[in-house]
């Protein structure tokens, strides 16, 4: 969701809190590249609290080391190893990632 102020993400739980706000913090670096300037806001329905997150220098750093990360992944002929972690089966990417482990 989008208004005047804020980007504003729904989550269930605050289990993958990093996840979470890296995820927002990417929305707001983009759009702050189109001259989009806007703070988030992430919902956890479970916990009933709402986190508000904003921009700043180091995150912005950290965001763009991530995307430089993302592309040298990227740039490998294969893929990294993969490694079932605990929080996976709830994952979006589930399907993509273990396709050829099961069935
Ligand atoms: S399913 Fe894939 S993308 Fe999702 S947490 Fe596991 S390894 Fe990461």
């Amino acid at each position: 969701m989008i208004d005047n102020e804020y980007i504003k993400e729904v989550k269930i739980s605050s289990k993958m809190k990093k996840a979470d706000e890296m995820q927002l913090y990417y929305y707001l670096y983009y759009l702050k590249q189109l001259g989009i300037i806007r703070k988030g806001k992430i919902h956890y329905v479970k916990e009933k609290k709402i986190e508000e997150i904003d921009l700043n220098l180091e995150i912005e750093q950290e965001i763009e080391n991530a995307i430089e990360e993302i592309q040298q992944i990227t740039n490998h002929s294969s893929p990294p190893p993969l490694y079932k972690l605990p929080y996976c089966k709830k994952c979006a990417y589930y399907e993509l990632c273990f396709s050829k482990e099961e069935g």
